[in-house]
């Protein structure tokens, strides 16, 4: 049974949330402040945090913020306000991994829920290699090269670019590069992603600051594109 921590300052919210995720048997936790919240997070290990950006004690950006420094990658559901689009960007940044926008229906926030907690299994089948541009890429036997000369790549790199070919054209996100790419790993999150694609734009696009393979998907994740639009 997947636990879900909930932690929402406004009592009668958090109440319904609880109900409602209790009644789709998910185990439930609740803090009704940042400090609280935090703490439950690293010590009863939920499997999903629903999170309210506005709280006392320790405001929603600060929890999350320390989550991630120290390595914690479950997933994060953010509450915002209306209108508060700048808050829902910091806390994407910050490394929650989506948002939902008060007021919302309870099927949408469980549909949220259930895809936060998938655990994907690849399906389709990995691409061997890749050929595009003057890039060169063995993905069996980890050889790369571009313009002829030979990219360092690390194995993470590879497996990370491999996932990403395979989907091409579609939005992998964050989370799911994670569980695939790094497992189990612990002190990973979801800026090792960041810091990996960042590397991968060093070594193969042209302009790595305006990429035209290795896509960002604001507040989602990366997209591979064989054909640049
Ligand atoms: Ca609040």
């Amino acid at each position: 049974m997947s636990r879900i921590l909930i932690i929402e300052d406004e009592l009668p919210l958090q109440r319904a949330l609880a109900d409602n995720f209790s009644f789709e048997s998910y185990e439930v936790l609740t803090a009704a402040d940042g400090d609280t919240g935090y703490r439950l997070a690293k010590e009863k290990n939920p499997d999903l945090v629903i999170l309210d950006l506005m709280l006392p004690r320790m405001s929603g950006y600060d929890v999350c913020r320390k989550l991630r420094a120290e390595g914690v990658s479950t997933p994060i559901l953010m509450l915002t306000a209306r209108g508060e689009e700048a808050d829902r960007v910091v806390g994407l940044d910050l490394g929650a991994d989506d948002y939902v926008t008060k007021p919302f229906s309870v099927r949408e926030l469980n549909a949220r829920v259930r895809a936060l907690l998938r655990r994907p299994v690849p399906l389709r089948t990995l691409p061997d290699e890749l050929r595009l541009d003057n890039i060169r890429i063995n993905f069996r036997s980890y050889e790369a090269s571009r313009n002829g000369r030979s990219l360092d790549l690390t194995r993470k790199e590879y497996q990370l670019l491999r996932l990403l070919v395979s989907r091409d054209g579609e939005a992998v996100t964050r989370d799911e590069l994670l569980n695939e790419v790094w497992g189990q790993e612990t002190y990973v999150t979801t800026r090792t992603v960041d810091t990996h694609v960042s590397n991968l734009r060093a070594k193969l696009e042209q302009d790595p600051h305006h990429p035209r393979r290795l896509i960002t998907v604001h507040g989602v994740g990366y997209r591979w594109l064989a054909e640049s639009s």
